[in-house]
């Protein structure tokens, strides 16, 4: 796993290890990500950002607007959706601090050029204002409701025929988890639930959320789809439900974890 720590963020060096961005897409050579200094010519139009340190070495992400040759773009998705949790766990830190990097070049404030990064934590601080820029960080719910031994899944207007998901959403100012969670379930499906329970959180860099996973129970009401939201929702039994999200996705493990409870009920 990446190593975050509180140590004085070093400057990119010849024994560091590299992720390379091209804008959004991963730079990649047969599915390696890592590079070492040689593998790559650094440009004066790239963007770099410590971090951490992954088995000792010191990892930077670099953002190029040219991509050097001699290497595959890929999506962060295809990339990280695989069981190997430190990939995940790197790819995603290294591309939510370039997108802040990226994100955050003036002041939000007063429109101050913001060119330093603080030397130990990941801020820049405005040198007119004083105001701090961090990268930001989307808090969202996501929930898998029961009914039974029954489990509600739900397709996005945008999702392709069969591919079904959990109900989820972004938690709104001034709102708690939990209140999300009941607001999305009751806007996206137009049901009650009770018993929401934590079951996990997952970083999710598209571009920078955090999901929050809650096991629920339904309460009442019937399940009435969003329109222009939600095309189609219902429960299916655990046994037989549709095309469910990729396990490596807090999404799909969420499906996975409470058909294994309901099962374990039933025996
Ligand atoms: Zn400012």
């Amino acid at each position: 796993m990446l190593e975050i720590g509180s140590h004085p963020h070093p400057k990119p060096h010849k024994e560091a290890l590299y992720i390379l961005l091209s804008n959004h897409l991963v730079l990649t050579q047969q599915q390696r990500y890592l590079f070492s200094f040689e593998d790559f010519h650094p440009t004066a139009d790239m963007r770099s950002v410590y971090c951490g340190q992954l088995e000792g070495k010191d990892v930077f992400v670099c953002r190029f607007r040219q991509p050097p040759k001699g290497f595959t773009e890929q999506g962060l998705r295809e990339l990280i959706l695989t069981p190997d949790e430190t990939t995940y766990s790197v790819l995603s830190r290294a591309h939510q601090l370039s997108t802040w990097d990226v994100d955050h070049q003036f002041c939000g404030r007063c429109g101050t050029p913001l060119k330093d990064k603080h030397d130990k934590e990941h801020t820049k601080i405005c040198p007119r204002c004083n105001l701090r820029h961090y990268p930001r960080i989307s808090p969202c719910v996501i929930v898998s409701v029961r009914k039974g031994n029954q489990l509600l899944l739900a397709r996005n207007v945008n999702a392709p025929v069969g591919h079904f998901s959990n109900i989820a959403g972004f938690v709104e100012a001034g709102e708690s988890l939990e209140q999300a969670v009941v607001r999305e379930v009751q806007e996206e499906v137009g049901i009650t639930i009770r018993n929401l329970e934590y079951m996990g959180s997952q970083p999710w860099s598209f571009p920078h959320q955090i999901m929050v996973g809650f096991f629920a129970e339904y309460a009442s009401g019937e399940v009435t789809p969003a329109v222009g939201e939600i095309a189609e929702a219902g429960f299916w039994p655990v046994d037989e439900l549709p095309n469910i999200p990729n396990p490596a996705s807090i999404s799909g493990k969420l499906v996975l974890a409470h058909q294994e409870r309901i099962r374990s009920n039933l025996s």
